[in-house]
């Protein structure tokens, strides 16, 4: 049955915007692009599943087409939900069971870090990677921590967070807890100087690989938890995510494309940099010294959806000595577990090709992101470390 809000494909006026800001129809002749595949495609879709087409795979769900449209059509969601409904992919695909299951391996992973990280990084292992698994040989992984944020929130720093009289609860997401803890500290750091103490609720993955790889009824069964736990005796306090990704799941996806009902958390979520920037807006500045820092930022494609990349610029221009250069709007191509697979490789370095370019010629110390997975790409395929805002802040107010 057709719903009623599933018809934006109807609101299409052909006028082919989405296609000229596709970065894989660019890069591709394989893919026709979100106006073909998407509302044209939905319309045949209905009459008959069976007119879909395994073009469809190559969408990234960068969701920059939606950005683009000006009749407000659905694209990216249309073209995810025909790929996972119509495609029909139920065969047991390891490599891509693994990469969404983040909480498991991360879990494990941790544990064992040493050994893991270690094992991940020696070429033979990678050349097996390659040949078994479909994963580039190019990949470097993210290292694993040797713990998991949480438990060092436990340990460390939750003592210390019932001193502040306003708080916020922290979704820290699954790099944070297993491949980033300093960006977990970096937060705590930097709301304490806003005057907020850090709360943290039971939380699983977010669910956006669970979606890229096709497992929507797990991706349904974690954001149920997530929105029970995160729904649970946290007031009116803002729930803050770090991972611009989580932040549109929590917001948007869950209803949107899950179709489960977050009205009793979606109007608390904030992705951090619109949190501090409101806190900047109303004058709470903590003092930070110069940073005498260059930088270039890049902006990630679905906080460009979600509108939220004024509110970082707003608050790295506050940070004193940090010089930035605004890199032009591009996709880097990696889109979650995308760049991680053999057949989407090419695909992927050609979209992100521009953007490594701009990164070169800019000359940075650094590049600043707010995603982890650009932060991947990036520097997988240029020389620079790349940071959070959050960190950037972090490192201004460390200065002594
Ligand atoms: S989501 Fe990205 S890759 Fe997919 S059709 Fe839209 S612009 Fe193209
Ligand atoms: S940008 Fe929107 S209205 Fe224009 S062709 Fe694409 S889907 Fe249709």
């Amino acid at each position: 049955m057709i719903k009623i809000e599933n018809i934006s494909f109807d609101h299409c006026i052909k006028c082919t915007v989405c296609t000229m800001y596709c970065p894989v129809s660019q890069a591709t002749h394989l893919f026709p692009g979100p106006k073909a595949s998407g509302p044209d495609a939905e319309r045949l879709r209905i009459k008959n599943p069976e007119l879909v087409d395994s073009s469809l795979k190559f969408c990234t769900n960068c969701k920059r087409c939606e950005i683009a449209c000006p009749s407000d059509v659905k694209i990216a969601e249309l073209i995810q939900n025909a790929k996972w409904n119509y495609l029909k992919i139920h065969w047991f695909r390891p490599r891509d069971f693994f990469m969404s299951r983040t909480d498991l391996v991360g879990g494990i992973a941790t544990l064992f870090s040493g050994i893991v990280n270690f094992i991940i990084g020696l070429s033979i292992v990678r050349i097996f990677m390659h040949l078994f698994l479909k994963i580039p040989f190019r990949t470097v992984f993210p290292k694993y921590e040797k713990t998991t944020f949480r438990r060092i929130f436990k340990k460390e720093l939750r003592w210390s967070q019932s001193e502040y009289s306003k708080k916020v609860i922290y979704f820290h997401g699954c790099y944070v807890n297993y491949n980033n803890n300093s960006l977990g500290r970096d937060f705590v750091k930097v709301m304490n100087a806003l005057g907020y103490g850090v709360e943290m609720k039971k939380e699983k993955c977010c669910g956006v690989p669970l979606i890229a790889n096709g497992y929507i009824e797990k991706a349904k069964k974690n954001a149920v938890y997530n929105i029970a736990s995160l729904q649970k005796g946290g007031g009116d306090s803002k729930i803050v995510a770090t991972s611009s990704s989580c932040t549109f799941a929590l917001k948007n996806e869950y209803s949107s494309f899950l179709e489960l009902d977050n009205s009793g958390i979606a109007d608390r979520i904030e992705f951090v940099t619109r949190f501090i920037y409101n806190e900047f807006l109303s004058g709470n500045i903590p003092k930070m010294k110069p940073l005498g820092i260059r930088a270039a930022y890049h902006s990630p494609c679905h906080l460009e959806r979600m509108g939220g990349v004024m509110y970082t610029l707003g608050i790295l221009k506050k940070i004193p000595g940090l010089e930035l250069v605004v890199l032009n709007s591009e996709c880097c191509g990696i889109a979650g577990t995308y760049g991680f697979k053999n057949e989407n490789y090419d695909i992927s370095q050609s979209v992100g090709k521009s953007l490594f370019n701009l990164i070169d010629k800019a000359v940075p110390e650094f590049v600043i992101t707010d995603c982890e997975t650009c932060k991947m790409q990036i520097e997988m395929n240029t020389k620079y470390k790349v940071l959070h805002p959050v960190t950037a802040i972090a490192m201004a107010l460390d200065i002594k």
